[in-house]
């Protein structure tokens, strides 16, 4: 087992790291850390008109600044684009995927839950999103009915009827860009990614990756999902929530306030220490069953 684990950290450059995802890096760090593994990065710049210019080298900065020291080359996902669309090809010849031409508005008056209309007309291309269909997808891996479920290793026990919780998914949108979905699961298969380590918000895409790693015969990593930091107003923290950056020169005391807000205790006496010392205690006394499974989320400290 030495060395085989393999986990990750995967930001959006849209901003810079504010708490919330500190936590998320901190938590996938000792996790991976614990189990004597690697801990990758990988920037997930697959939305540009999302992105903050400079945000990428901004986040490195910052996990540098933590002490947050990442193996292996940072991977950037705009690199990946070939590959991605390589996988889509073999989902396509598997007749795996179908072309939608279904508008936003109909869309939206299902309340994002697709219905299938497109997925038996042989749509062209043109002006058309790419749809996984779970129907397709199920029966590829000997299933007859569209349950699919797992084991977090927080959260416990979760699964989905995929048709009426999810319904068909965007692999390809309309405007080109591969999907999160695809990209997720492809990047995570290629760096070789043991657990999955990330935040509650994600739980609910588990299902639809585990989905495609079946049909692509790629391994199904662990899943560790940690609870959502919240604002004062209850809301998770988060750049659309105007979530504050992490400030530069208080790295220690952040460190500190993330362990202290996943339940690892750590003493009152290292909140001075270096970033070092504080991720070498860290790593010796992390506790996986020390993170309540709380879904509803956990207040931030105050300040951040
Ligand atoms: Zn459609």
């Amino acid at each position: 087992m030495l060395n085989s684990y393999v986990g990750r950290f995967a930001p959006s450059p849209t901003g810079p790291l504010h708490f919330g995802s500190l936590l998320a890096a901190v938590a996938s760090y000792l996790q991976a850390k614990k189990n004597q593994g690697k801990w990758l990065v990988r920037i997930e710049d697959l939305d540009p008109p999302r992105e903050i210019q400079g945000s990428a080298s901004g986040i490195l900065k910052q996990l540098e600044q933590h002490g947050l020291a990442w193996d292996d080359s940072v991977v950037y996902q705009s690199d990946q684009i070939d590959q991605y669309h390589d996988v889509l090809q073999s989902l396509r010849l598997k007749n795996l995927v179908y072309n939608c031409t279904c508008t936003r508005q109909r869309i939206s008056e299902l309340s994002g839950i697709y219905d299938g209309k497109c997925s038996q007309k042989n749509l062209s291309t043109i002006d058309a999103s790419c749809r996984f269909s779970i129907n397709r997808g199920m029966q590829a891996i000997g299933h007859n009915c569209d349950k699919l479920g797992f084991t977090d290793s927080v959260m416990g026990e979760f699964h989905q009827l995929l048709n009426s919780d999810v319904g068909d998914f965007v692999v390809l949108r309309r405007d080109g860009l591969i999907s999160y979905q695809l990209a997720v699961v492809v990047d995570d298969y290629h760096q070789g990614i043991t657990e999955i380590v990330r935040g509650f918000d994600l739980l609910d895409s588990t299902p639809r990756q585990i989905l495609l790693q079946k049909c692509l015969n790629y391994p199904t990593p662990n899943y560790l999902h940690i609870p959502l930091a919240l604002n004062s107003l209850g809301q998770k923290l988060s750049k659309q929530h105007f979530a504050k950056a992490l400030s530069v020169g208080h790295e220690s005391e952040q460190l500190w306030l993330a362990l202290d807000w996943l339940k690892q205790n750590p003493p009152i006496e290292l909140r001075q220490s270096s970033t070092g010392e504080i991720l070498t205690w860290a790593t010796a006394h992390w506790d996986l069953s020390s993170i309540p499974p709380l879904e509803i989320g956990i207040a931030a400290p105050a300040n951040l």
